[in-house]
């Protein structure tokens, strides 16, 4: 990479808030998360409903629970009543199943990290569908929870596209600064994460480490599509646009 100075201009030039995806971007827990999640559903609502056939990435797990419970006939007042109990326990077996096989990091995401912390004016933080706790324990055992300045969790809006504007009003206390959408990007492995970025004027980056195939994360929209994050300055490229 280019040496940058520290100067106004050049802090001005690249200022940035960028905002990463978790599961299939950053990391791999591989069966962990899905095998935890539903055996806390089977132990709190006594189903975990169609699990194998749900696809997870992109959403909310707050939302994961109620999709799930309603198309197994659980009603609504009983899934709203038992959702917290039902987070709680996933995420003590979370932390277990983590312990014992800590998370995988994605091709690259270490040198790409290393990068963008050099550059001035950026600032990394996290857009998940992971309530905060899952977040933490997800990233502190892959030993990168440190490298952001702030998160924006599953539990804090109701659907992936409200997560954008919550973030540029946590960016402010946070960081000190304040972002416009179109000083964001937003990077990710679903076509979740490219309608969330599209919808708050941001710059949507997709990777093809997680379920979808890169052509499915065009249609989406994507401005840059990459297939991983191993060639850093590649990677950096298609993030600083
Ligand atoms: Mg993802």
């Amino acid at each position: 990479m280019n040496a940058r100075s520290n100067s106004p201009s050049a802090v001005a030039a690249t200022k940035r808030l960028v905002l990463f995806d978790i599961d299939g971007t950053l990391l791999s827990t591989g069966q962990a998360a899905r095998t935890t999640f539903a055996s806390a559903l089977r132990d709190v609502y006594g189903t975990s409903g169609d699990v194998e056939g749900y696809a997870f990435e992109g959403r909310l797990d707050p939302l994961i629970v109620a999709d799930l419970m309603r198309a197994a006939g659980v009603t609504d007042e009983t899934i709203a009543a038992r959702r917290a109990d039902a987070l709680a326990l996933y995420l003590e077996r979370l932390e277990a199943a983590l312990r014992e096989r800590p998370p995988v990091l994605k091709p690259g995401v270490l040198a790409l990290l290393d990068a963008l912390e050099k550059v001035p004016g950026l600032v990394l933080a996290l857009l998940t569908g992971n309530v905060e706790r899952g977040a933490r324990l997800k990233l502190s055992f892959a030993g990168i929870w440190h490298r952001f300045a702030f998160g924006v969790w599953g539990d804090d809006a109701s659907c992936r596209e409200e997560l954008g504007p919550v973030a540029l009003t946590r960016a402010r206390p946070a960081t000190g600064l304040f972002f416009a959408g179109s000083e964001c990007v937003v990077v990710g492995d679903s076509r979740h994460d490219v309608a969330c970025g599209l919808s708050f004027g941001a710059r949507a980056v997709a990777v093809g480490t997680g379920r979808t195939a890169l052509p499915a994360l065009a249609a989406a929209g994507a401005h840059a599509l990459l297939a991983d994050f191993s060639d850093t300055p590649r990677a950096l490229e298609a993030i600083l646009g």
